[in-house]
């Protein structure tokens, strides 16, 4: 058996990566778990060919104090830098404000990779249950290896949170529970093409176009973090959900069809292409709080109770930001709970 740590965080995204962060600045001993083969979680890139991809996050933009200041840092660091102030929608109209939209310079995946560095993370550790233990926890993952804290952290999307809660049979105080529960979050189609021939995407080689079929398409190659010309198409949630039972083969079919008048006459081709589906892309309803620190009676007999956080883009006004914010909030706040 692994030895004790303060907290198992589940999900090495960006709110479990930051709240990972902030407890081991403040003394803790985390261990971080994923199932995915890398850290990162939505803030993802894809290698297609010899090209590469944003697959989730495409930008962030900044609006609280304290996530200003880490993407200072990032920025600093070399990490992060600023795509631009605003998309066309498509009418090549400039749609500019003052707002910066930054992206990680070698794919949003190498913000992830910059903020593991030095944790503790056991990559393909899908968590199954917790148990009450003594004091504690006792995490079990999907191969049966255990590891014990005093504190565990839930920073997947709150539905596969909640999947690992009943799986273990903890009861949650009821008001809480039903909160989680409540949060709903829409699903996303993205489709990654290779393509040949000239894309006619206005600059800085993005379009934003929230109530079309497809709405954001970007030219990676442009973006600087691929070879090869490589375009993300995401599809809005309406048309992701219609879609959503169809072959790749089939979604693919009717991405070029809604793609075509948008490329201006010009002669292109797909070489390659890859569908990613997100069941879980964005919450619909966020919490307005940073987090959800809850408390469950241990097993000793002795009265005490057990921290449970959860934390990630369901909290602190979603998005990249929020995650950030939701996980530093409530990284912290367990750290004075832990004492
Ligand atoms: C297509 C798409 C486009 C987006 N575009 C933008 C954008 O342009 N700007 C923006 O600000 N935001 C955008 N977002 C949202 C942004 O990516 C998220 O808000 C943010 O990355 C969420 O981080 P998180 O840590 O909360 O969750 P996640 O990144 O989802 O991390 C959760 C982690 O938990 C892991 N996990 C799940 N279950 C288990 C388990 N049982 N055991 C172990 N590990 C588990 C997962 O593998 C994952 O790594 C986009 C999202 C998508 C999908």
């Amino acid at each position: 058996m692994a030895k004790i740590n303060d907290a198992v965080i589940i999900g090495a995204g960006l709110s479990g990566l930051t709240a990972a962060r902030a407890l081991t600045d403040g003394g803790k001993r985390v261990l971080v778990l994923d199932k995915a083969t890398r850290p990162g979680g939505r803030l993802a890139t894809r290698k297609v060919g010899t090209g590469k991809a944003d697959t989730g996050a495409q930008f962030f933009t900044v609006s609280d104090p304290e996530f200003k200041a880490a993407v200072d840092t990032w920025l600093e660091a070399g990490i992060v830098f600023e795509w631009s102030r605003g998309w066309s929608d498509g009418s090549l109209v400039e749609t500019r404000d003052s707002f910066p939209r930054y992206a990680a310079k070698d794919g949003m995946n190498a913000l992830a990779s910059y903020l593991a560095e030095g944790l503790e993370i056991r990559s393909q550790a899908e968590v199954s249950t917790i148990q009450r233990l003594g004091d504690g926890w006792m995490v079990t993952d999907s191969f049966g290896a255990m590891y014990e804290a005093s504190a565990v952290v839930f920073s997947a999307p709150i539905p596969q949170s909640l999947r690992i809660i009943d799986a273990s049979n903890i009861d949650l105080d009821p008001q809480a529970r039903a909160q989680l529960a409540a949060i709903r979050y829409e699903s996303c189609l993205v489709a990654l093409l290779e393509v040949d021939g000239d894309v006619a995407l206005p600059a800085p080689g993005a379009m934003q176009r929230p109530h079309a079929n497809l709405s954001w398409i970007a030219d990676n190659r442009r973006k600087g973090i691929s070879q090869t010309r490589l375009i993300t198409i995401q599809m809005s949630g309406n048309f992701s959900h219609a879609l959503w039972s169809l072959t790749d083969a089939e979604i693919l079919n009717k991405v070029r069809v809604d793609l075509e008048p948008l490329m201006g006459g010009n002669t292109w081709a797909i070489i390659d292409a890859q569908i990613k589906r997100w069941r879980y892309s964005r919450p619909l309803n966020p919490m307005s709080v940073d987090y959800l620190l809850t408390e469950v009676t241990n097993v000793s007999g002795s009265g005490e109770t057990r921290p449970l956080l959860f934390i990630g883009d369901a909290f602190s006004g979603s998005k990249v930001e929020g995650a950030f914010l939701s996980g530093l909030r409530g990284g912290r706040s367990l750290g004075q709970r832990l004492g």
